[in-house]
């Protein structure tokens, strides 16, 4: 039998991981996992994690879902692939009519692609391309958020805002009008996130003003920024930034691509505030974390723009060559399925509950700045002096010792920088939701005891 030794050996003598710098590997060799089921992944000696990150927030209803996997068996045996210009299929068919079914109403066609980047930029192609067939092609900007994420690839990266990330690629993006973030975790002290929420909306108001008439869209990231360390805001931020997009003649583009499928709460972060964007942007657990697949949806509006005699010229050339892949579609087909008839979003609500519990007492941590929740997402911000939210330097990197903490207690919390979070699958029982907490709770005092307390206790 193969040996987590002799597959960590064959690994590292020819990968490159993601988001990784390999020499970390040195001291904390990558984990091969032999196999999944439900919330726990099992590695080759036979020690068990939690995923409480959903491997990346792709995972809904667990690994190795038996009606997911029944779905891209039967799938398999009828046809595996086939191009999705000029031909159809009826898993793309039916996926395409139960999303424009369950989106904000309004929202009535499907694009599609294989990850969550590509989404992103072909909502900013598509945007753009709208524009310029209405006779307004001096409309070349994006407006995004401070700390805000959308991919990795060159377009997506630009839309982003995650100095860890783009700062290196500077060179090679067009910079967007940036409106600062409504992240409640950075207004003042005293000051509510409906409060900052209607404080940033007004910035965003007078930036629009200012350059709508050079931006096609304005492009976030409903309720939470995840990668920018899980910060949340209210949803008022959500339904001035479409009245003020709506009044000043720019599209909105949510990317949900990491909060929809029930992750804040409700199906879509965007029902929260009553709003419908002009794209959506969808990826992640749209397939319940079995298969790449994404999707664009936008407004018959913007479709009827591109609708026109071949010669004009208006159409939207763009094509991934497993657009609509029928595997994919049919794993998506099947996650809807169950989330609709297990009413999955409505048993998640006692989870969100169990979650909030859990970490109660992590709340007065003499580490522990803030545990700020939406939904079913969840996350504990680790900080030097929580009296004035100094942050450790990031070269101590404690969020990564509470990681390896975590491991050893059969919990994957992969944080981002010194921010803990959980965001599990939506079978996670309230004992493994206690486990979680427990182990965080660990970890944090592990990681924040310096010498001098060390050499006390
Ligand atoms: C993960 C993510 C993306 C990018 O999706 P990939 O499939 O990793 O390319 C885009 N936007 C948001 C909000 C994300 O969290």
């Amino acid at each position: 039998m193969t040996t987590t030794e002799e597959m960590v050996r064959r690994d590292l003598s020819v990968l490159w991981h993601p988001c990784t710098q390999m020499k970390d590997h040195e001291s904390w060799p990558p984990i091969p996992i032999r196999s999944g089921s439900g919330v726990w992944l099992e590695d080759f000696d036979g020690r068990r994690y939690i995923d409480a990150i959903s491997s990346w927030w792709v995972n809904l209803l667990g690994h190795c879902q038996p009606d997911i996997s029944a779905a891209i068996r039967d799938q398999l045996e009828q046809l595996e692939h086939v191009i999705l210009a000029g031909f159809s299929h009826e898993p793309v068919v039916r996926l395409s009519e139960q999303l424009v079914r369950i989106t904000p109403a309004g929202l009535s066609r499907c694009f599609y692609a294989d990850n969550g980047s590509a989404a992103v930029e072909i909502a900013i192609k598509m945007s753009f391309h709208y524009w310029r067939n209405q006779g307004h092609p001096e409309k070349t900007r994006l407006m995004n958020l401070s700390n805000s994420y959308h991919g990795e690839t060159l377009g997506a990266l630009a839309a982003g805002d995650v100095a860890l990330y783009k700062d290196t690629y500077a060179p090679l993006l067009r910079q967007p009008v940036t409106a600062p973030s409504p992240d409640a975790f950075s207004g003042e002290p005293g000051e509510t996130a409906a409060e900052l929420a209607a404080r940033r909306a007004d910035e965003l108001d007078a930036l629009l003003e200012e350059h709508a008439h050079e931006v096609c869209a304005l492009i976030l990231e409903p309720l939470v920024q995840c990668a920018g360390s899980m910060r949340m805001y209210h949803p008022l931020y959500l339904r001035r930034a479409r009245e003020a997009c709506d009044r000043h003649g720019v599209h909105l583009i949510a990317d949900e691509i990491a909060v929809g499928f029930g992750r804040t709460g409700t199906l879509f972060a965007c029902e929260q505030a009553g709003i419908r964007p002009d794209f959506l942007c969808l990826g992640k657990g749209l397939t319940g974390g079995f298969l790449p697949l994404s999707a664009v949806l936008c407004t018959e509006e913007i479709y009827a723009a591109f609708y026109d005699d071949y010669q004009n010229l208006r159409a939207f050339l763009h094509s991934h060559s497993y657009t609509g892949n029928p595997l994919a579609c049919a794993a998506a087909n099947a996650t809807l399925d169950v989330l609709e008839r297990e009413r999955v979003i409505e048993a998640n609500q006692e989870r969100i509950r169990w979650m909030g519990e859990a970490t109660r007492e992590l709340r007065d941590h003499p580490h522990v700045a803030d545990v700020r929740q939406t939904g079913m997402i969840l996350a504990i911000e680790m900080v030097r002096d929580r009296s004035n939210r100094e942050p450790y330097p990031w070269t101590e990197r404690r969020g990564q010792q509470v990681y390896r903490h975590a491991l050893s207690q059969g919990c994957l919390l992969r944080p981002l920088g010194d921010v803990i979070y959980f965001m599990p699958p939506y079978v996670i029982n309230r004992e493994e939701i206690a486990t979680l907490a427990r182990v965080a709770g660990e970890g944090i005092d592990l990681a924040t005891r310096d010498r001098g307390d060390r050499r006390r206790g």
